[in-house]
């Protein structure tokens, strides 16, 4: 019998583009588009493509 198996789960940080700074954190299983975030640092806008 085959095990199914779990791909794993691996958190990573989405850094704004404008200044490089930590703004939000997804896994490996994530996939978005048209998300905005403002970033705290700089106050840029900016969309989160995963
Ligand atoms: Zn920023």
């Amino acid at each position: 019998m085959k095990k199914i198996q779990k791909p794993p789960l691996v958190r990573m940080w989405y850094q704004c583009p404008y200044c490089g700074k930590a703004a939000v954190i997804y896994d490996n299983t994530a996939r978005c588009s048209g998300v905005y975030v403002k970033c705290k640092a700089c106050r840029q806008e900016f969309e989160i493509k995963i």
